[in-house]
């Protein structure tokens, strides 16, 4: 690594001010010292040269406050990686509009958060920005952040005669998907650009744009190209919560996290973490939902990005008081907590191929609308299918990481993969996974499993059919009212005959040499029509191949998790899980709303295991948590002391060598060495 980047440490704590409305000049230069106070030791610095909710650079404006601020922040112990807004127009450029907007289908401009125009990345808009990067070289910075760019497709008369000149035909005759191909090569054209201006300015500057990990409808291939151009993977998993909070899950801010250390690589992770509330940019979120978001976000291996988006008043309060406190204990934990690494067993996979074809819902942020794309049809819905998968892994209190193709390459490492309806599926995936079990590994999967190629073409047969121990013959529908039973076999469930059917199901021919362990009910009339018959239609499958096993659903089985939250769904499934893995730590006596993670730290020779507690009122924002007492750490590996971080305790194991935790509150470390 460069010299300059190499001044910053992997773990950061990066503070961030997405406005100025301190007053004055004396008052700006004060906020470095702010920083310092509460622990921080970077800043990605919007506020000197921002034009309210936006910022970009300007030479002739900017060059005096910068130069001051830089020095301000190196005496306080603030490093500075530098914000530029680029997909935005500044106010002041409204002016521009004509050449650098732009519009919409209907010639309309195209206005972000109500008040801005999106900038046009095919005008010469660009021509203004690079120019701008390349003024910064004076300055003595880490590197630099884009905000951005802006994901619609634009239909100005620019964009307009490339999408001809590259697709021979004009936009309004175009298909759906040459329209989104178009949109997202515009992008990559740019942050390939912007990437190598800065690299040119200066080949010590760190570069990276708002990376959305989840619903960035790009392939695998596309999103490991937008990658390449970031030397830092961030991400907005602590924005919250655009819609209602009531619909937001417990475990957003850790999931996001979990996407960033799957998608970096040896790159350096963070999570951006509003303080306020969103969408309301005065109003501060909860202390507890402000603790809440910085554990998880540590718990997971991630750097934190604080920002607010008022004034630095705003943190005089309880929450910015809250905050202060999670960065100090960041800062006095700062050696364990650079360059992590995950020892979870178990794994959860996420296919950008069959995210970006497959039937799947977006999830509303400051960028992207909640709408998918239309035109895609699979019998479920991706979406709710990984999140099912997730939230049952979760409320098992099971420490996990994400894989997805990108790092697809790391999946020795695991004992278990979980694979929910990854329907879209490369030939490399397929040779992947059929290694993975080879060589002893299990897999679970439901669904239209590898039944896409990775371009979403149908296929007569599951790709994994041999691994799976199942052919494909087609579907049967079911209602909420219908229903599967365990055959005697490792997953009976006791006491329970009929447990619900997921709503449509796979017609899976089982091989000879497979075991089918449950099997679905006929369909019933009507929900008050007879006593269900016993499974005949094989459901639940279990096969053997090379050293490994397969177990498949045939059927939404993760999807329905998602929906109804059958808690016999998330019984057979710790079923498998308790046969198959071997975590190095297991939480007991614990409840669902609990996040478990197990680390080591970047020495190695520490296992950290955290807990997050999201027990709250059954509400969001969390106002209260409720503490837990009684919790049981089992460690199932040697070891020699074991203390918890937050409060300090040191914890003897009892006469069965488990460890009996103190009242849990926020969250805690254990440290075991
Ligand atoms: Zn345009």
């Amino acid at each position: 690594m460069d010299d300059t980047a190499a001044t910053l440490p992997f773990h950061l704590r990066i503070a961030a001010l997405q406005c100025n409305f301190e007053g004055s000049r004396q008052n700006t230069l004060n906020v470095p010292k702010l920083w310092n106070s509460f622990g921080f030791n970077t800043e990605q610095l919007f506020h000197t040269h921002s034009e309210l909710y936006s910022a970009v650079f300007r030479k002739e404006a900017h060059t005096d406050i910068l130069r001051d601020y830089i020095e301000k922040s190196r005496k306080n112990g603030i490093q500075i990686i530098l914000y530029m807004n680029c997909h935005i127009l500044l106010e002041s450029q409204n002016d521009r509009a004509e050449d650098w907007a732009q519009v919409d289908r209907n010639g309309e401009y195209i206005r972000s958060y109500g008040t801005y125009h999106a900038c046009c990345l095919n005008s010469s808009w660009t021509d203004f920005f690079l120019e701008s990067i390349e003024s910064l070289k004076e300055f003595d910075i880490r590197g630099i952040f884009f905000d951005g760019p802006s994901s619609s497709s634009c239909f100005c008369s620019r964009c307009c005669s490339l999408f001809e000149k590259e697709y021979g035909l004009p936009p309004d005759q175009a298909e759906e998907q040459q329209i989104d191909r178009f949109r997202l090569r515009t992008i990559i054209r740019f942050i390939k650009r912007i990437y190598e201006k800065t690299k040119k300015v200066n080949p010590g500057w760190l570069s990276y744009v708002n990376a959305n990990l989840m619903h960035a409808r790009a392939s695998a291939e596309e999103m490991r190209e937008i990658l390449s151009y970031n030397d830092i993977i961030g991400t907005e998993g602590g924005f919250q919560f655009y819609g209602p909070p009531s619909d937001t899950d417990i475990w957003r801010c850790g999931m996001h996290a979990k996407f960033v250390e799957a998608a970096s690589g040896d790159k350096r992770r963070v999570i951006f973490m509003a303080g306020d509330q969103k969408p309301w940019s005065w109003y501060m979120h909860t202390p507890t939902e402000t603790k809440l978001c910085y554990a998880s976000v540590l718990a997971n291996g991630a750097s934190v990005w604080y920002g607010i988006h008022s004034s630095t008043q705003n943190l005089k309060g309880v929450s910015g008081r809250a905050v202060q406190e999670m960065v100090q204990f960041d800062k006095k934990h700062d050696h364990l907590y650079q360059n992590t690494e995950s020892a979870a067993d178990t794994a959860l996979f996420f296919s950008y191929n069959t995210s970006k074809h497959y039937t799947s819902s977006g999830e509303a942020t400051d960028f992207y609308g909640s709408e998918g794309l239309k035109g895609r049809t699979g019998i479920g819905n991706y979406t709710d299918s990984f999140r099912g998968a997730y939230g049952m892994l979760f409320r098992s209190c099971v420490p996990f990481d994400v894989v997805t193709e990108l790092n697809i390459d790391s999946l020795s490492t695991y004992s278990v993969l979980i694979l929910p309806t990854c329907a879209c599926m490369s030939r490399d995936t397929v040779l992947a996974l059929k290694e993975f079990v080879t060589n002893g590994g299990t897999l679970i999967s439901d669904s239209e499993t590898a039944l896409y190629s990775d371009t979403f073409e149908k296929q007569e047969n599951f790709m994994l059919n041999d691994l799976l121990g199942v052919s494909f013959k087609g579907y049967r529908s079911y209602r909420t009212h219908d229903y599967f039973t365990c055959d005697t076999g490792p997953i009976k469930s006791a006491g329970v005959e009929y447990i619900p059917a997921p709503l449509t199901a796979v017609d899976a021919v089982p091989a000879e040499i497979a075991q089918v362990c449950a099997r679905l009910c006929p369909p019933l009339a009507g929900r008050y029509s007879d006593r269900p018959e016993s499974g005949v239609y094989p459901f639940i499958i279990k096969n053997g191949y090379g050293s490994g096993t397969s177990w498949y659903f045939a059927g939404r089985f993760f999807e329905l998790y998602s929906t109804y939250g059958i808690p016999h769904y998330k019984e057979i499934l710790n079923t498998i899980l308790t046969e198959h893995s071997s975590p190095c730590a297991e939480l007991l006596n614990a409840p669902e709303s609990i996040e478990v993670t197990v680390r080591f730290s970047g020495t190695g020779d520490t296992l950290m295991v955290h807990l997050v507690n999201y027990s709250g009122g059954m509400n969001r924002p969390i106002t209260d948590i409720i503490p837990v007492s009684g919790l049981v750490l089992k460690v199932n590996r040697g070891f020699s002391s074991a203390r918890t971080l937050l409060s300090g305790t040191n914890l003897e194991p009892d006469a069965n060598g488990l460890l009996h935790l103190p009242e849990l509150r926020e969250f805690e470390v254990v440290c075991i060495e």
